[in-house]
C-alpha cells in the first residue's frame, strides 16, 4: 500500500469531484468558489466546453507526436494564434511542458546567443523549482535552502520593493536601478552577462507589480549592453493582468517571453518566444523534451486563445479586476490587519500585517482557512506567507466577484 508523500500537503482539505467555470464541487457535497484556479492556470474557468471539446477531439486523432520527429496540426495552429498576440518581432516560438522548463530554455538561449555565462534575476522573483530555475528564484528560502549547490553564474539584484521599505515607487525604482548598475560594475561585468529575467508582477514573491519604470530601465540597460531581456509571463501572462501580457503595462519590448499556466486552461504546455534571429542562435538538440508541445495540450491551447478572444476575456479581467480591487481597497480601510492591497487585473494580493507593520503570516493562514469554511478557495504567497492572493478565472462574473468579496469579508 502506498500513500501520498507528505510533501503534497494541501492548503485546503477539499477533494474535487468535478468543476465548472469558477466552481469546484467537492466530495464533501459542498460547492466552493475557486479563486485559486490551480495557481492561475484554468484561465477560461474549469472545463470550458470549447476547451473540453477540443481536447476530446484531439485525443481521438493523436495524443503524442514528438515534435522533433513529426509535427502535428495543433502546434502549428497554436503558433499561428500566438503570432497574433506576441509582441512585435517575437516571431519564433518553441514549446516545452512546464514553466520551469521554459525558464531553463530561455536562459540556455540567452547563453547560447551571447556566449556569456551570467544571468541576473531579481529579489522576490519566482521562476520554478528545477535546479536552474530555483537558482533564479528568491521568493522565499524554502525554494532554495537545503539542496545547494545551485546553478553557478546567477546574480540576484534588488527589486524595487517600494512597499516593504515604505518608499514611493520612484525612489524604489531609482534605488534598484542604481544597485543593478553597481552589480554590473562590481560583480557581473556586462560582457559576462547573458540575460536579465524578471516577472511583470512578482507571483509567489507576493503579487507585487513590477513598476513600469523599472522594466523600462532594464530595457535600456539590456540595449546598452547587449543583454537579453527575458520576461517571465508564466503567471502574469495570457490576459491575467487585464492586458494580454503583464509587461504591456510598461510598454516595453522584451527579447524573450515565456508563457505557460493560463495558455491551455489546465493542460500542461509552455512556450518561449523570441525573434527568429535570437532563436536561430540555439542549435537543434540543445532544447526540448519528449513531451514538449503535446498535441492534446496544444489543441486545448488553441481553444483557450480562441475563447479568450471571442469572449473578450482580457477586457473582462480588467473590468472584474477593478471591481475586485475596489472591494479589497474598501476592506483595507475596515480591517487593520490588512497592511497593503496591490496587483493588476485578476491578480491581486492582500498583505496581512501586525500593528507594527511586520508580516503576519498567522492571520493570513487563519483567514485562508476560515475562507474554506465560507466555501471560498484562496492561496497564500510571499516570502513570509502573509499575502493572500486572489486569482479568479478570466471569465469570472461580476456576481462571483461580489460573492467572493462577501465570503472573504466573513472569513476576515
Ligand atoms: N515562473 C513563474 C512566474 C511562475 O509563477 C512559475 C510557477 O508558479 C514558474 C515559472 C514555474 O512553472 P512550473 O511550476 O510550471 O514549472
Amino acid at each position: 500500500m502506498a500513500t501520498l508523500s507528505p510533501i503534497l500537503k494541501q492548503a485546503t482539505p477539499v477533494v474535487v469531484d468535478y468543476a465548472a467555470g469558477s466552481w469546484i464541487h467537492a466530495t464533501d457535497g459542498k460547492k466552493y468558489l475557486d479563486f485559486t484556479t490551480g495557481i492561475g492556470v484554468t484561465s477560461t474557468g474549469h472545463c470550458h466546453p470549447d476547451v473540453v471539446a477540443a481536447a476530446r477531439e484531439q485525443v481521438g486523432k493523436i495524443v503524442h507526436a514528438q515534435y522533433t520527429t513529426v509535427m502535428h496540426k495543433p502546434l502549428l495552429e497554436l503558433t499561428e494564434l500566438l503570432g497574433d498576440v506576441l509582441p512585435e518581432g517575437l516571431d519564433s516560438v518553441f514549446y516545452a511542458t512546464s514553466g520551469s522548463e521554459a525558464v531553463e530554455a530561455s536562459i540556455r538561449l540567452a547563453r547560447m546567443a551571447t556566449g556569456r555565462p551570467n544571468i541576473i534575476s531579481f529579489q522576490g522573483g519566482f521562476h520554478g523549482r528545477t535546479v536552474a530555475a530555483a537558482s533564479l528564484t528568491t521568493a522565499g528560502t524554502k525554494f532554495r535552502s537545503g539542496f545547494s549547490p545551485l546553478m553557478s553564474g546567477v546574480h540576484i539584484a534588488p527589486f524595487p520593493h517600494w512597499y516593504r521599505h515604505g518608499w514611493d515607487e520612484a525612489t524604489a525604482v531609482d534605488f534598484a536601478l542604481k544597485e543593478l548598475d553597481y552589480l554590473l560594475m562590481t560583480i557581473s561585468n556586462p560582457s559576462d552577462t547573458a540575460g536579465f529575467i524578471i516577472e511583470p508582477v512578482l507571483g509567489d514573491g507576493g503579487y507585487i507589480p513590477t513598476p513600469p519604470a523599472f522594466l523600462q530601465g532594464l530595457r535600456e540597460r539590456a540595449d546598452r549592453h547587449g543583454i537579453v531581456l527575458i520576461i517571465d509571463e508564466v503567471q502574469a501572462g495570457v490576459g491575467r493582468t487585464g492586458r494580454f501580457w503583464g509587461h504591456d503595462w510598461a510598454g516595453i519590448r522584451p527579447d524573450v517571453v515565456i508563457t505557460a499556466k493560463g495558455l491551455a486552461s489546465g493542460f500542461p504546455i509552455s512556450a518561449i518566444a523570441a525573434s527568429s534571429e535570437l532563436m536561430g542562435k540555439a542549435w537543434p538538440g540543445s532544447q526540448g523534451g519528449t513531451y514538449g508541445g503535446n498535441a492534446v495540450a496544444a489543441a486545448a491551447g488553441v481553444a483557450t486563445l480562441d475563447v479568450i478572444r471571442r469572449e473578450n476575456l482580457v477586457e473582462n479581467a480588467l473590468l472584474r479586476g477593478n471591481e475586485l480591487r475596489a472591494g479589497l481597497d474598501k476592506l483595507q480601510t475596515e480591517f487593520a490587519v490588512i497592511g497593503n492591497v496591490r496587483g493588476r487585473g485578476l491578480m491581486q494580493g492582500i498583505e496581512f500585517t501586525a500593528p507594527d507593520n511586520t508580516p503576519d503570516a498567522a492571520t493570513a493562514l487563519a483567514v485562508q482557512q476560515a475562507a474554506v469554511a465560507e466555501e471560498l478557495l484562496l492561496l497564500t504567497c510571499g516570502p513570509h506567507g502573509n499575502v493572500i492572493r486572489v486569482i479568479p478565472a478570466l471569465n469570472v462574473t461580476a456576481d462571483e466577484i461580489q460573492t467572493g468579496l462577501a465570503r472573504f469579508t466573513q472569513a476576515i
